[in-house]
């Protein structure tokens, strides 16, 4: 699932490209993904881009005819072909196909077995569909200790689950919750009502150092690198019996109702059993 570090590293990547360049055309392949039938996507085409951004886990194509509005799912990206690339004979799940003035192609692609890309045409971000809902993003500048504080509140949920919540912090999927909390040390199970001041002082600190880190990692590589250096990177996600790299003990990979988790039994110890 694309998170928000390898989401803004794309953008980044993107956005020096293709800001300025006019649409030469716009094809859908796949029309169930357009959520906006009375605008299609084709409505863009001739228009000039004004900027690539980054909103949680979709990108906004910002163009002087209305914004494209991208939501990746489980498994979607944007696959680049720079003017001067030769185009590749390798079959993609193509999704829609957005060809610039200077020759440049992304590619809206989704690897999934169940389609689950979105995209709209909007006049503003927040019309499209959970856009104005999204909570404070980890990698805003502005995002603080008292931001962190609102956006987790003291409730009766597990904190794996609540990270996740796109309305409480926007951009966070299942990879860097399980890694946040390995660097919070603190179990994925807890309820976000349980955590003292202390525990929520070092999540605070492991969601910014983990998101930035990640960030600052990714910058600059190409789009189809991303989530490769993104699966080398995990300390503990995807790594379930392979020893944690702090202390050694072996990771346990566990389903918590119904998503997985996997966490260090000792770096982060179940309190009810304390
Ligand atoms: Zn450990």
């Amino acid at each position: 699932m694309p998170e928000s570090p390898e989401v803004q590293a794309l953008v980044e990547f993107l956005d020096e490209r293709i800001r300025g360049r006019a649409i030469a055309d716009l094809d859908v392949g796949e029309f169930r993904v357009v959520k906006t039938r009375n605008r299609p996507p084709s409505s863009l085409i001739g228009a000039r881009i004004r900027r690539l951004e980054r909103f949680g886990k979709h990108v906004g194509l910002d163009t002087d005819a209305g914004w494209l509005m991208i939501g990746f799912g489980r498994n979607g990206w944007i696959r680049w072909t720079a003017p001067e690339d030769q185009p590749s004979d390798e079959s993609v799940p193509e999704i829609a196909r957005i060809a610039l003035d200077d020759g440049a192609v992304m590619q809206v692609v989704d690897l999934g077995d169940f389609l689950a890309v979105t995209a709209s045409v909007v006049d503003a971000p927040t019309d499209a569909s959970g856009i104005a809902a999204l909570g404070p993003d980890p990698l805003a500048a502005d995002f603080d200790r008292d931001a962190f504080d609102r956006a987790l509140g003291s409730r009766r949920k597990q904190i794996k689950a609540l990270l996740q919540e796109q309305t409480s912090f926007a951009g966070i999927g299942n990879a860097y919750s399980d890694e946040i909390l390995h660097r919070a040390k603190i179990p994925p199970v807890v309820h976000a009502a349980a955590l003292d001041d202390a525990d929520r002082e070092r999540l605070f600190h492991a969601t910014v150092d983990v998101l930035r880190g990640a960030l600052a990692d990714r910058r600059g590589l190409p789009p189809d690198q991303l989530k490769q250096a993104k699966v080398a990177a995990m300390a503990v996600h995807g790594r379930g019996g392979e020893a944690c790299p702090v202390c050694g003990t072996t990771i346990v990979d566990r389903v918590f109702s119904g998503a997985s988790a996997q966490y260090c039994p000792h770096c982060q110890p179940d309190r009810s059993a304390a």
